[in-house]
């Protein structure tokens, strides 16, 4: 069914949007007017991530201002200040400073989302070295892989993460020389330290040295479909489009009060949980509990949150509480809605309307991009189940792949084919790390090839179709299932493991594997529970299989690849396509 477009009248909209005239601006853009809204570093020495987002307020009349507001999980607030964090990540760039820590080498941090987090982020980036965030409720077997591909010399975190994941890790990490624990008074030995106290020791003064907009500053894990992790390195240009998208799709305003559900574990949670606020020197919230209906609109209440950066899981939970638990809430501070992530369906944006007051304003983007490119603005009307249209400066497409490496763009209305964006834009990855032949494929006649499938409608709406791959998203999270069927093998009753995406209404796709017994052994509903108990132990709850099933054999392609859409389309009672590269199959 498709729903009727909400039409928008600027001239009613209670605060002016940024972006007014789109297809004005679009003709007419250029990033160096994005850059000249930035201060640089000093003296003219580059750019640098924390300068802009921290620095520059906290040495002008925003010093004193809110710039994160920490809720604890216990009802904790802690409020710090644009100096405050200056003062902080001040602490601990110079902390790194005094380890030895040096430019380019990666900090990592794997911890729910404390206050430390946050400092981190900010400190490492000063001292021009490259943070990496990391689930928290990732395993020991996803850290291990994304800790030893991005050669972690640092890691922080709680002494509980690190008991239960990282004690036993050290010997797989050879590059790993300290972990810093955010909740430890007192050094545990020369590798293992208390952050605080090396943070009390470090001094508050810390000059950022000269950075080029092109040094290396985030590094962001992202899964893929047939290896492991591919490491999204971000440098310190990023800031360009974080700041340009804070202020064209996000419209912040002086005086916002912003919060982003997301957790910096993420892309979503680090380019808008971190850097786009404060670079716009507006304040944001950050809840360190997980989702519940009832404390998730007392805090848009309480806190007075004015635009609200959250997924459609969480909303389609929202969609599931009663609705007379939303109405006990006041939200008439809430003037705007956005989702990423996964497909946001038009029936969200209705209920968005009618229970919220408010239409939710899809946008799309990924790791790679490190930005929203794809959004629906504030002043223009929203096509319920569209992503929306390119963000000024960006050139998007749906393409075809030809023979001999080249693509040819579709312009026909309504067409299916892969979204691809012209490359070039400031906060695009610039390579995964230590692959560069990964790198290089995802770039194909002068396009970068997203690994979506979308169509774009004659006004220029795009409309997310699916993924060209296997990759599984669960509850907005990415899941390679090469990475899930790697840790079932190691199951000692375990011959063989396909892993798949199974829709689901809530969190999108749960993950699924179906696995193939060796020989001799019986499936058994004993079985089935001792390995969904291995997957949550290896892999954590994020990226484990809620659902297995045994099978005698799993399809596969005469060159020996799983056919997961075929495993898929079983599951479904699909039709099963095109076979003949099925092993087995008569086709030559
Ligand atoms: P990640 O790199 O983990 O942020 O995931 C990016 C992927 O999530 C995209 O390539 C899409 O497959 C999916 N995605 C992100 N935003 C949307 C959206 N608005 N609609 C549909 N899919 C989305």
């Amino acid at each position: 069914m498709r729903y009727p477009t909400i039409k928008k009248d600027p001239d009613r909209l209670a605060i002016q949007p940024h972006l007014l005239q789109y297809e004005q601006c679009r003709a007419s853009f250029g990033w160096d007017s994005v850059r000249a809204e930035l201060a640089g570093l000093p003296g003219g020495n580059g750019l640098n991530l924390s300068h802009e987002a921290v620095d520059r307020h906290a040495l002008g009349p925003l010093a004193q201002k809110v710039a994160i507001r920490w809720l604890g999980k216990g009802g904790e607030l802690l409020d710090l200040t644009f100096a405050d964090l200056r003062e902080r990540s001040n602490r601990f760039a110079n902390m790194l400073v005094s380890l030895g820590v040096t430019a380019g080498e990666r900090v990592f941090c794997l911890s729910g989302r404390i206050p430390e987090l946050y400092v981190a982020a900010l400190g490492t980036v000063k001292n021009r070295s490259v943070f990496c965030p990391l689930f928290s409720a990732f395993g020991p077997e996803p850290i291990c892989q994304r800790m030893a591909r991005g050669d972690a010399q640092v890691l922080v975190t709680t002494e509980r993460q690190y008991q239960k994941k990282i004690a036993a890790l050290w010997e797989r990490l050879p590059a790993l020389r300290f972990v810093l624990l955010t909740d430890t008074p007192e050094h545990r030995d020369e590798r293992v330290r208390s952050l605080s106290r090396l943070m009390t020791e470090a001094s508050t003064d810390f000059t950022i040295p000269p950075t080029s907009p092109d040094d290396m500053a985030i590094l962001h894990f992202t899964s893929g479909t047939t290896g492991m992790p591919k490491g999204a390195v971000h440098v310190h240009n990023a800031i360009l489009t974080h700041y340009l998208t804070g202020k064209y799709v996000l419209d912040f305003h002086r005086d916002d009060i912003f919060w982003c559900t997301a957790d910096p574990g993420w892309v979503t949670g680090t380019s808008y949980g971190i850097f786009a606020p404060l670079a716009h020197g507006i304040t944001s919230i950050v809840d360190e509990a997980d989702f519940d209906a009832e404390r998730w609109y007392r805090i848009l209440e309480e806190q007075k949150v004015t635009v609200w950066y959250t997924a459609p899981t969480a909303i389609r939970m929202l969609m599931r509480a009663p609705e007379e638990q939303r109405r006990r809430f006041d939200l008439s501070r809430l003037r705007l809605v956005h989702s990423v992530g996964e497909p946001l369906n038009p029936e969200a944006v209705i209920w968005g309307e009618k229970v919220l007051g408010l239409p939710i304003h899809d946008n799309w983007w990924q790791t790679e991009t490190g930005g929203i490119m794809i959004a629906n603005y504030v002043s223009q009307e929203i096509r319920p189940g569209s992503m929306g249209l390119p963000l000024p400066g960006i050139e998007a497409a749906i393409v075809r792949r030809m023979a001999d490496d080249r693509v040819e763009t579709i312009e026909e209305a309504d067409v299916e084919g892969e979204l691809a964006l012209r490359p070039g834009w400031p906060s695009m990855f610039r390579e995964y790390l230590h692959d560069e032949e990964r790198y290089r494929k995802c770039f194909v006649d002068g396009w970068y090839i997203t690994g979506d499938l979308a169509r774009r409608d004659r006004d220029g709406y795009f409309w997310f179709v699916g993924r060209a791959d296997d990759i599984i998203k669960t509850a907005g999270h990415m899941v390679g299932p090469f990475e899930v069927e790697s840790a079932l093998m190691e199951h000692p009753a375990v011959a063989e493991a396909g892993v798949i995406g199974k829709p689901e209404p809530v969190i999108g796709e749960l993950v699924k594997a179906f696995v193939v017994l060796k020989q001799g052994l019986t499936p058994s509903d004993d079985l089935r529970l001792d390995l969904i108990g291995f997957g949550r132990a290896r892999l954590g709850s994020a990226v484990a299989p809620k659902e297995i099933s045994f099978v005698d054999n799993l399809p596969r392609t005469r060159s020996g690849k799983i056919m997961r859409r075929l495993l898929k389309a079983r599951e479904l009672g699909l039709p099963e396509g095109d076979t003949s590269t099925l092993e087995g199959s008569g086709a030559s």
